[in-house]
C-alpha cells in the first residue's frame, strides 16, 4: 500500500510544503503540517521541498505478473496504398539497436490488403520476423479493427517494446492499443535507448515547449510503447541479399473486423503535394522576410536548387504560406541534406524541427540570433541583398 505521512518530531512548521502542494492538500495545525489524504495524489512535490525531510512517502509499484515473458521489439510497418512509409525504416534502424541491446528479435507488423508482398522490404531492412494481417476490409486504416487486432496480437505474442511512427495513423492506433492493454505510451519520442542496468526502454521526448528533454520509463507494465518522430532516427541500411525471413500469418475473425466506422471515400489531401519531410533541400523563411511578396523570393532560390519551401510559425501565422510548410514543434520535423534558414531567429520550437539537418545555412542580420548556434554556415547581413546574390550564383553554377 502507498503511504504518505508527516514525521511530527522533524516538522519545523516552515510551511514550504503547503506552498508546494499543487492540490491544496496540506494545511498547518498548531505549527505542524497536516496532509489531507483525500486530496493528496502522492505526487511527492512536498517531499522534495521539505528542508528537514519531515515528509515520508512510500509508493508501492505493482509490476504486472509475467512481465518477464514479454520479449522482442516490434515495429508497426505503416503502409499506404501498398507503399511502406519511410518512417518505418527509421523505426527498424532504432529497433535493430534496441533488439541487439536486449539480445532479442526484431519483428515488423504489416496490416492491410495484399500486403505480404511488402515483407521482403522489411527483411532487407533488418526485420527477423514479419507478422502479416491481411484482409480486404483492412485496405484503409480504421481505428477499431486495427487497434483490436494489434491488441490481441500483443497479448498473444508478448513483445517487450512496440514502436510506431508519430504519424497521423500511429498517433491514432497506438494510444487506443496502449489503453486497451493498460500499459504506458510515450508519444513523439526523439531518442530511444536501453538502460544498461535495468533493461528498461528510456524514451526521450521534448517537453515544456521543447525547453527540456524528458526521459520516460515504463517500469511496471508491458509492452513499453512509443511513437517516434519522423526524420529523427537514422534509417536501417538495406541488405539486398536478405529478402526473406520468418513470416507469421495472423488469422482474423469477423469479430476482429467489426467497426462502427466505414470508409466511404478516400480524398487525396491537397497538402500532400507539399511533402517537406521527404525533401533533400529546404529553403525556409521567417518573419525577417516582412511581407508575403518578399516570401516569394524564396521560391526563386528553391526552383534553382530543386528545393522545397519551409517556414517558421511566424511566417505561417502571418498567412504568407500554408501550414503544411511549417517546421518545428507544432509543424514538421525534417532532416534534409541542406536547410536554408532565411530571416528565421532560431527559437527553440523551430530548432527542434530542423536541427538534425545535415548542413544548415542561416541568413540573418542579427549576429546573435540563436539560429547561428546550430548553423554550419552563417551569413550575417541583410537577406534582401544576400538572397538574390545566392540565387544568381547558384543559377550560374548549376547552369539554370
Ligand atoms: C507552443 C509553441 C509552439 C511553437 N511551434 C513552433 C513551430 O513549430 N515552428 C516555429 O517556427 N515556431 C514555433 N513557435 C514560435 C517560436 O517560438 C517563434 O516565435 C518563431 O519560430 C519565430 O519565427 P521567426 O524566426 O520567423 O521570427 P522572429 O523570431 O521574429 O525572427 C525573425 C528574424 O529575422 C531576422 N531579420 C529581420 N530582418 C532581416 C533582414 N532584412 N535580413 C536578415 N535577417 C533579418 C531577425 O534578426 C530575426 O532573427 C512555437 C511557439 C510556441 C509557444
Amino acid at each position: 500500500m502507498s503511504v504518505i505521512k508527516v514525521v511530527k518530531d522533524k516538522c519545523i512548521g516552515c510551511t514550504v510544503c503547503v506552498k508546494s502542494c499543487p492540490y491544496g492538500a496540506i494545511t498547518m495545525d498548531d505549527k505542524l503540517a497536516v496532509i489531507e489524504l483525500s486530496q493528496c495524489t502522492l505526487c511527492g512535490a512536498c517531499v522534495k521541498v521539505c528542508p528537514v525531510e519531515a515528509i515520508e512517502l512510500k509508493v508501492e509499484r505493482k509490476a504486472i505478473p509475467g512481465m518477464e515473458d514479454y520479449q522482442g521489439v516490434w515495429v508497426y510497418a505503416e503502409q499506404k496504398d501498398g507503399k511502406i512509409q519511410s518512417v518505418v525504416y527509421e523505426l527498424l534502424g532504432a529497433g535493430q539497436r534496441l533488439a541487439k541491446a536486449r539480445e532479442a528479435e526484431l519483428s515488423a507488423v504489416l496490416m492491410g490488403k495484399d500486403v505480404e508482398k511488402l515483407a521482403s522490404e522489411l527483411f532487407m531492412r533488418g526485420a527477423d520476423k514479419v507478422y502479416i494481417v491481411e484482409d480486404d476490409t483492412l485496405e484503409h486504416y480504421v481505428d477499431e479493427p486495427y487497434a483490436r487486432i494489434l491488441t490481441r496480437m500483443v497479448l498473444e505474442y508478448k513483445p517487450e517494446i512496440v514502436l510506431t511512427g508519430a504519424t497521423s495513423l500511429g498517433r491514432a492506433l497506438i494510444p487506443r492499443t496502449a489503453t486497451e492493454l493498460g500499459t504506458g505510451l510515450t508519444a513523439d519520442c526523439t531518442g530511444l535507448e536501453i538502460d544498461s542496468e535495468s533493461g528498461h526502454l528510456l524514451q526521450t521526448r521534448p517537453a515544456f515547449g521543447g525547453n527540456i528533454m524528458a526521459t520516460i520509463r515504463c517500469e511496471n507494465y508491458r509492452p513499453q510503447m512509443a511513437t517516434v518522430r519522423h526524420k529523427v532516427m537514422t534509417e536501417a541500411e538495406v541488405d539486398e541479399s536478405c529478402t526473406t525471413g520468418e513470416i507469421v500469418k495472423v488469422a482474423i475473425t469477423a469479430d476482429d473486423l467489426a467497426s462502427r466506422t466505414k470508409v466511404l471515400e478516400v480524398i487525396q489531401e491537397a497538402t500532400q503535394a507539399v511533402n517537406i519531410v521527404e525533401a533533400d533541400i529546404i529553403v525556409a523563411g521567417g518573419r525577417g522576410l516582412k511581407t508575403p511578396e518578399n516570401f516569394n523570393m524564396l521560391h526563386e532560390l528553391a526552383d534553382v536548387l530543386g528545393a522545397a519551401i519551409g517556414a517558421s510559425r511566424a511566417a505561417v501565422d502571418a498567412g504568407w504560406v500554408d501550414y503544411a510548410h511549417q517546421v518545428g514543434q507544432t509543424g514538421k520535423t525534417i532532416k534534409p541534406k541542406v536547410y536554408f534558414a532565411v530571416g528565421i531567429s532560431g527559437a527553440i520550437q523551430h530548432l527542434v524541427g530542423m536541427s538534425s539537418a545535415d548542413v544548415i545555412i542561416a541568413i540573418n542580420k542579427d549576429a546573435s540570433a540563436p539560429i547561428f548556434n546550430v548553423a554550419n554556415y552563417g551569413l550575417v547581413g541583410d537577406l534582401f541583398e544576400i538572397l538574390p546574390l545566392l540565387t544568381k550564383q547558384f543559377r550560374k553554377m548549376l547552369n539554370k
